[in-house]
């Protein structure tokens, strides 16, 4: 089926009964009683059959799981208790003292953090790449003990978008496991399993839940053998989903694919206006022609998504006001909910740094971080303006 339908056909397992309720039960049960002995233990064997314990296995969230395996097209899920828990699960389940990583240079803020603290106190060597080119991949993956790549679909805030065609079968080639953060762009704008990822994570926290109610985590995986091999010790790991999680991103799902259409109209709408407003200097959104990743955008995704970034030629006093004076528009961290937040990391996240020290991370002085929601954008729009006067 397309992907509408699978969105909104979420997994849904029969009562014992015979009927199904239209909405997933939420099991809000930490274990699960048995009446003999050799049915429980056969039950610990692995993540598919019956439930023994929620950190092993919870009904609503093995619902979560299959449902979205099914939107990325993947052979089975594993559902976390946030996108760092997914993220640091895979990690530490696929990598050893003196593995290879090679990464992306431009990725989020945590997975940075992860992959210098795995290098600093694990040994793992981490490499970096621009994303643009499968040559650098290549040539970082001759090392034999290299065992991952970590890409992201979207990157936030610049909206660079890596060769994920070009790098996903370089890393086939090279027997490296490719890891894709695909949160930014959600399944309906890419399916990274499709172009030869391995693993797709995601932060469902953003467009998968869409609600800014929720914080949760996700990895699919292409093959189930390695889906098997990680289980164990993200059990281990202890970030597993809580029910009431999944099962209020189980609420979002359906809603998915008309909610990224109107993020998508929505940011390329005020990217549009923002570019003709004279207190803007740049606008950055990958489905600009002006944009870096423009050709490889429309190569990939099937739509722009709902963050976009903007430079205010009045540098970080501009960018401090503006975030400030906003009223539609929230100022908040996150991003892919319903809402429209923004964030001025000069004056926020940032804020220890100085010029140089912003200039070298990539991040201008007066760089503006808007994720775009589903308001009307003439409302937006007004917002905006009201704000940049
Ligand atoms: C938010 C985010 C994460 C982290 O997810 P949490 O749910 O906050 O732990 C990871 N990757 C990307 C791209 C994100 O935007």
């Amino acid at each position: 089926m397309e992907l509408n339908t699978r969105a909104v056909h979420v997994v849904n397992e029969p009562f014992p009964e015979g009927s199904w309720p239209l909405s997933v039960p939420l099991v809000q049960s930490s274990a699960f009683a048995f009446e003999s002995a050799d049915e429980l233990a056969g039950a610990m064997a692995g993540p598919d059959g019956q439930y023994v314990y929620g950190r092993r296995g919870n009904p609503t969230v093995r619902a979560l799981e299959r449902t979205l395996a099914g939107l990325e097209g993947g052979a089975g899920a594993i559902a976390f208790a946030s996108g760092m828990g997914a993220i640091s699960g895979v990690l530490l389940a696929l990598l050893r003292p003196g593995d290879r990583v090679v990464a992306q240079r431009c990725l989020y803020g945590g997975t940075h953090a992860v992959l210098a603290d795995l290098a600093e106190r694990y040994g793992v060597e981490v490499v970096r790449i621009s994303g643009d080119d499968p040559a650098e991949l290549m040539a970082a993956a001759v090392h034999p003990a290299t065992r991952v790549l970590v890409l992201e679909t979207i990157a936030n805030p610049t909206g660079r978008v890596p060769d994920l065609p070009g790098l996903l079968a370089a890393a086939r080639a090279l027997g490296v496991t490719s890891l894709v953060d695909n949160s930014l762009a959600s399944p309906v704008l890419c399916r990274p399993l499709e172009l030869g990822a391995d693993i797709v994570v995601h932060s469902t926290t953003k467009y998968l839940s869409g609600h800014s109610d929720v914080l949760g985590g996700a990895a699919v995986f292409a093959d189930d053998e390695l889906r098997l091999r990680v289980w164990p010790r993200t059990v281990e790991l202890g970030a597993c989903a809580d029910p009431f999680a999944a099962w209020l991103t189980l609420r979002g799902i359906p809603t998915l694919p008309l909610r990224m259409r109107e993020h998508c109209a929505n940011a390329a709408t005020l990217a549009e206006l923002l570019a003709g407003h004279r207190a803007v200097t740049a606008v950055h959104h990958p489905w600009r022609p002006d944009h870096p990743s423009y050709a490889m955008a429309r190569k990939v995704l099937a739509g722009g998504g709902g963050l976009l970034s903007f430079e205010l030629a009045g540098g970080r006093e501009a960018g401090r006001a503006f975030i400030e004076r906003v009223r539609v528009a929230r100022l908040a961290l996150s991003l892919g909910g319903v809402e429209t937040l923004v964030t001025h990391p000069a004056s926020t996240s940032h804020r220890e740094l100085d010029e140089g020290e912003l200039a070298a991370a990539g991040i201008g002085a007066g760089l503006v971080r808007m994720s775009v929601g589903i308001e009307d954008a003439g409302d937006l729009w007004a917002d905006v303006e009201q704000a940049l006067a």
